[in-house]
C-alpha cells in the first residue's frame, strides 16, 4: 500500500500520527549499526526517505528511535527503527535541526543551479547534500571566479528578496509549457518546485517556503571532477557557522603572528620571506660549521698503532645534511672511520677514508639485518634507518664491536 507522504504538502509540521501496519525485523541494519532493527510501515509519514542526493530524516515513533527512512516497493516507505513496535495508532516526530538544516541546504541548490543555468549557462548534473558541504556538479567550461562570485551574488541577492516558494503539482506536458528546468518523461500527476520568477524544477524533496529562509549562500569552492566542476557551497546556519570558524581561524593565526587579522597575509608573506633567507643562510653556514667540527674532532682524536682513527658518536636530532657533511669532512682526513647515529629518527652514516680498508655498507647491511631497517650506499658512504629508533644506541654499539672483531683478528693474523 502506498505511503501518503505529509511533507509533500507540508514541510514544515514536525509532528504527525499515523497508523502503524507492520513491524518486521530487519535483515540488512542501519551502517555502523550492530545492534538488530526493525522496518516499519506507516499509511501516512512525515519522515523523508532519503533520495535525490539529501539525506533522510531521522526522528521517532512512539518510543524508538528513527535511525534510517527509506523508499521501498510500490511506492512504500520503509522507517528502520532500534526496537519493535506494536501495530495501530502510533505519534511520531521529526529531528527538525536536521531537517530544517537539510532544507536550506536542498532548496539553496534549487536556487544555485538555477543561477548558474540561467545567467552561465552551466547545468547542474548532480547534487549532494553531505554531513557538512554540499556539492553540486556543473556541466560546461571552467567557471571563472568571476562566474562564481557573480553566482554567488545573484543567489544571496533572491534570498534578500524573500520571494515565494511553491509546491506546484501537473502534467509533464503542463510543465514544460511553464517552461520547467529539467524535462521529466514520466506519466501521471508530478510535483514540482517553483521559486516565483526564477525556477520551476520537478522535485519530490523537502523546500522553505520562501527564499529568505535559505539564508546566505557562501560558495567555498571549485573542483574538476571528470568532465565536471563540483561547486561547494553552505546555505544558512552552516554559513553562519562557517564564517565565525573562518573567523576564529584568523584570530588565533593572528595572535600566533602577533598582528592584527587584517595583517595576516602581509605577516605570513614577511615570515615566508625571512624563512627563505634563514635556509640560505643555513645552506652557507652549515658545511663551515661541519668543517670547524671535524678539524676540531679530529685533533681530539687518539690514533691506533696502524694509524686509523674511528669517530663513534649517537648525535641529537640534526640536520640531515649537516651530518654528511661532518661525516664527510672527517672522512676526508687519511685512515678515519666514522660511525654516526642519530637519536630521534634511528638513523645510520658510516663513512671512511678509503685508505681505513672497511667496507661501510656491507657493515651497515649487518647491522640492519640484526635491527631491521633500510638503508644502503658504497664501501666508503652508506646511510639508513632502523626499523626501531629506541634500539639507536645497540645497533652503533653492533657496528663498533664488528668493527673491533675484525681489527683484532687482522692484528692476530
Ligand atoms: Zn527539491
Amino acid at each position: 500500500m502506498t505511503t501518503r507522504r505529509l511533507y509533500y504538502d507540508d514541510s514544515f509540521q514536525d509532528n504527525f500520527t499515523a497508523h502503524v501496519l507492520s513491524c518486521e525485523p530487519l535483515s540488512d541494519p542501519v551502517a555502523g549499526q550492530d545492534a538488530m532493527c526493525w522496518g516499519v510501515l506507516l499509511d501516512q509519514t512525515h519522515l523523508y526517505p532519503a533520495s535525490g542526493g539529501q539525506p533522510s530524516d531521522l526522528g521517532k515513533l512512539g518510543e524508538a528511535n528513527v535511525l534510517d527512512v527509506r523508499d521501498a516497493e510500490n511506492d512504500e516507505i520503509l522507517h528502520v527503527v532500534d526496537r519493535p513496535i506494536p501495530t495501530g495508532r502510533v505519534d511520531g516526530c521529526i529531528h527538525w535541526p536536521r531537517r530544517f538544516d537539510h532544507m536550506q541546504q536542498h532548496t539553496g541548490q534549487h536556487l544555485l543551479s538555477a543561477v548558474f543555468q540561467e545567467r552561465f549557462g552551466l547545468p547542474t548534473v548532480s547534487f549532494h547534500l553531505g554531513e557538512s558541504v554540499s556539492t553540486i556538479d556543473l556541466r560546461g567550461p571552467q567557471p571563472t571566479p568571476q562566474v562564481l562570485e557573480g553566482a554567488a551574488r545573484a543567489a544571496n541577492a533572491i534570498v534578500f528578496e524573500n520571494r515565494e516558494i511553491a509546491v506546484r503539482y501537473g502534467t509533464a506536458e503542463q510543465f514544460a509549457r511553464m517552461g520547467v528546468r529539467k524535462q521529466v518523461d514520466r506519466t501521471g500527476t508530478l510535483r514540482a518546485i517553483e521559486i516565483a520568477g526564477i525556477d520551476l524544477q520537478p522535485c519530490g524533496g523537502t523546500h522553505v517556503r520562501r527564499t529568505g529562509q535559505i539564508g546566505t549562500i557562501v560558495l567555498r569552492g571549485c573542483t574538476k571532477i571528470r568532465q565536471d566542476w563540483r561547486i561547494e557551497f553552505l546555505c544558512g546556519h552552516r554559513a553562519e557557522a562557517a564564517a565565525r570558524q573562518d573567523a576564529e581561524l584568523i584570530a588565533r593565526v593572528a595572535a600566533r603572528l602577533k598582528c592584527a587579522t587584517h595583517d595576516v597575509d602581509a605577516s605570513v608573506e614577511r615570515l615566508l620571506g625571512e624563512r627563505e633567507v634563514a635556509a640560505k643562510n643555513l645552506k652557507t653556514l652549515l658545511p663551515k660549521l661541519a668543517e670547524a667540527e671535524a678539524a676540531s674532532r679530529l685533533q681530539a682524536l687518539a690514533a691506533k698503532s696502524d694509524g686509523s682513527r674511528t669517530v663513534v658518536e649517537v648525535l641529537p636530532g640534526v640536520v640531515p645534511e649537516y651530518l654528511q657533511f661532518y661525516a664527510t669532512a672527517l672522512a676526508r682526513s687519511e685512515k678515519v672511520l666514522v660511525l654516526f647515529a642519530v637519536h630521534e629518527s634511528g638513523a645510520l652514516l658510516f663513512a671512511q677514508h678509503p685508505a681505513a680498508g672497511h667496507d661501510v655498507n656491507a657493515l651497515l647491511q649487518k647491522v640492519l639485518r640484526q635491527f631491521g631497517g633500510k638503508g644502503g650506499g658504497s664501501k666508503d658512504f652508506a646511510r639508513g634507518v632502523i626499523s626501531d629508533p629506541a634500539k639507536i644506541s645497540d645497533a652503533l654499539a653492533l657496528a663498533q664491536s664488528l668493527i673491533e672483531q675484525k681489527q683484532t683478528s687482522a692484528s692476530l693474523a
